[in-house]
This record gives structure tokens, C-alpha cells and sequence, in this order.
């Protein structure tokens, strides 16, 4: 077992990439390429407030990930449910979201448990597609925490699906990921994806 009592891990974000000033001009560009007049008093501040959007959009907040030495030997499936997800698919730059369920079955230590919706916002925040997001939290968790096993499922509205193309308004794409026990064994998978399910 860890002696560790406590320990933080502080996940710190690479750090803004968004050029601002480019996503103006660009914003500015794309109004005109639109027909439209980015000088109208509607749309003068438009281009900024894109920018800023999309700055707060693809930027994660930082945190700590605190985790505590699992001293009752807890050794059932731990699940967050309906996380809220907001992240920007990267084949159209529009929004899908959604709710991520997130579970661990712990091994020697376990986590805070508002920091699971913290790992989901560190990979949505990002130009995204679902796939990817759910395998890159799974593995993650997986690499930071080292539990026994590790159960990711987000449920999301694709705006560029309800909006356009299909107009499938409503419709859900669900994704998975798992490690581990999760992954290899029948029942655990099982018992994850009955909870991930009453959840709803
Ligand atoms: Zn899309």
C-alpha cells in the first residue's frame, strides 16, 4: 500500500494556442466571405467575441488532481455520472455535448471525486471528435491513477448532425472506452455499463 497520504498532481495546460488577434482578422475575413458586413454596428463586435469564444472554448481550465491513499481497501466500481461535456467537433468547428459517465474501480489509491469532470473538460476543450475524447480520458485515468480499471461512456448531440447534413435533431451518439478489468472482465464490464445506464 502507498504511505503517501495525500498527493496532488498539478495538470497544467499547454497553455492557450489561439492567436486572438488572428481569429479576429480571420472572423472578420469569414463575415465578408459570407456576404455579410463585419462594419454594421451588429456585427462590429462580433469578430472579438468570436475570439474570445474560442479562446475560453479550447482553453481547459488547470487543476490539481488529488488522490488518497485507499485505506478501507475500497474495491467496487466508483462512477461519476452525466458530467456535463461541451467541446467543438473538428470537422465543422461546431459544438456537441453531452454527459461523459466515468468510472474507476480503484487500486491503491483513489481520487477526488469533482476532478473526474475535471479530466473530461481538460480533453473536451479541445477540437475534438467523440471517439477520440472518450479513449483520451480513459487513458488518462489509466496512466495517472492506475486503478484496476478504468470505464468511460459519453452520450452527445452533434450540432453539425442536427443542424445540417442529416438534421438527425435529437439524435445520440454514444461512445466507449475501457481498461483494464473493465475492459477484460465480463461482469465488471457488465456492472459499469448497467450503472452507466440507470443513469440516464
Ligand atoms: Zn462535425
Amino acid at each position: 500500500m502507498n504511505a503517501v497520504p495525500m498527493a496532488r498532481l498539478r495538470v497544467v495546460h499547454e497553455g492557450s494556442r489561439v492567436d486572438r488577434a488572428g481569429v479576429e482578422q480571420a472572423a472578420t475575413d469569414l463575415l465578408r466571405a459570407l456576404g455579410r458586413d463585419p462594419d454594421s454596428p451588429h456585427l462590429q463586435e462580433t469578430p472579438r467575441r468570436v475570439a474570445a469564444a474560442y479562446a475560453e472554448l479550447l482553453s481547459p481550465r488547470d487543476f490539481d488532481l488529488t488522490t488518497f491513499p485507499n485505506d478501507e481497501g475500497y474495491d467496487q466500481l466508483v462512477l461519476a455520472h452525466s458530467i456535463p461535456v461541451h467541446s467543438l467537433c473538428e470537422h465543422h468547428l461546431l459544438p456537441f455535448h453531452g454527459v461523459a459517465h466515468v468510472a474507476y474501480l480503484p487500486a491503491d489509491r483513489i481520487l477526488g471525486l469533482s476532478k473526474l469532470a475535471r479530466v473530461v473538460e481538460l480533453f473536451a476543450r479541445d477540437l475534438q471528435v467523440q471517439e477520440r475524447l472518450t479513449q483520451q480520458v480513459a487513458d488518462w485515468l489509466q496512466l495517472h491513477l492506475e486503478p484496476q480499471g478504468v470505464g468511460v461512456v459519453i452520450e452527445a448531440e452533434h450540432m453539425c448532425m442536427s443542424m445540417r447534413g442529416v438534421r438527425a435533431s435529437g439524435a445520440v451518439t454514444l461512445t466507449s472506452a475501457l481498461h483494464g478489468l473493465l475492459r477484460e472482465d465480463p461482469r465488471s464490464r457488465q456492472e459499469f455499463f448497467d450503472l452507466a445506464r440507470s443513469s440516464r
